[in-house]
């Protein structure tokens, strides 16, 4: 390596040090040059010949790195060749080199700070809702929510309070798996038969519940059988969403007759009514998932579909569909 080169070098060093620490290549070190691969400079060259750029001209020479990574100078390596002043292998008095665009990249790549991917959703495209109430219930839940997982879709479970307790596991699943979880209540009595601090306190606890466990708080309340009267409208503090669609599958639980109510009938903006607690129910999905997604269908969050359509949902709003 040239001298003037060393000064450009740790002139270099120096600027790149005022912002970080190293910079991938040739570093000036107390105990003399090393290569560093990493811009951290936790990672270097060590124990052996490697083809470098030395002095900035396009051409490597090869220089030996001792077991430390420091460069060997003005010696005879352990190998038993003659190096210069500047480190570089010399052979009858003629330094070798190679363009240093034939010398393969020491550098470790640092990994792409990734951005979080997200969850795109086109508005333009149709969308379903699909929803499940009266979980958590592992058996059918994470029936369900392996099916979606295999087709990148989302649901959105509207969970009974009393039952989370039961369900931990499960809930957390949902969370991080990027579900909705909203409130079906916290011990699921029909609403219309209740007082208004009854109501409050139904609504309440089914809330706490979800929060308690999974940390998220809910914004969608449905009501249980979708039973409402006026206190009712006056009392719920969210959103109630309810379903144009409706499998009636606890009724009859039947696999089938679950399928044809959601693919004979489905629309774009479609909220569905199903019930996490059949078998036959978590069967359903294995068929219908995939067929809404070769319809071209995303399968989305209740909230995700009224962000999509523009709707900014309101406190004591019943809502059926989001239909264009
Ligand atoms: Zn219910």
């Amino acid at each position: 390596m040239k001298k003037w080169t060393m000064a450009l070098l740790i002139a270099a060093v120096t600027v790149i040090s005022a912002n970080t620490a190293y910079a991938a290549g040739w570093v000036l070190g107390q105990g003399g040059w090393w290569f560093a691969t990493k811009n951290d400079g936790s990672a270097w060259l060590a124990d052996g010949w490697y083809w470098l750029d030395g002095n900035g001209d396009n051409l490597a020479e090869c220089y030996y790195l001792d077991e430390n990574g420091y460069l060997l100078t003005d010696t005879v390596t352990p190998d038993g060749c003659t190096v210069n002043g500047d480190g570089a292998w010399t052979e009858k008095g003629q330094t070798r080199v190679r363009y240093a665009w034939d010398v393969p990249s020491y550098f470790e790549e640092e990994p792409e700070e990734e951005e979080p991917a997200g969850r795109v959703i086109d508005p333009d495209k149709p969308m379903v809702a699909l929803t499940f109430d009266d979980g958590p219930y592992a058996k059918v839940g994470n029936q369900i929510m392996d099916c979606l997982a295999k087709y990148g879709g989302k649901a959105t479970f509207f969970v009974v309070g009393d039952r989370c307790a039961s369900y931990q596991t499960e809930m957390k699943r949902m969370a991080e798996e990027g579900h909705e979880i909203a409130t079906h209540t916290y011990e699921h009595k029909y609403l219309d038969k209740l007082n208004a601090a009854q109501i409050r306190e139904q609504i309440d606890k089914g809330v706490e519940a979800i929060v308690k466990y999974t940390g998220v708080e809910p914004t969608l309340a449905r009501l249980p059988g979708g039973r409402k009267n006026d206190t009712v409208l006056a009392n719920v503090a969210y959103p109630m969403i309810q379903w144009n669609i409706d499998t009636r599958d606890w009724e009859t639980k039947n696999t089938e007759k679950t399928v044809r109510a959601v693919l004979d009938y489905v629309k774009d903006g479609d909220i569905v009514l199903m019930h996490e607690f059949y078998t036959s129910t978590g069967n359903a999905v294995e068929q219908i998932v995939p067929e809404l997604v070769a319809r071209g269908y995303q399968l989305v969050t209740v909230s995700e579909m009224a962000q999509a359509r523009g709707v900014q949902l309101q406190a004591g709003q019943l809502y059926y569909s989001f239909r264009p």
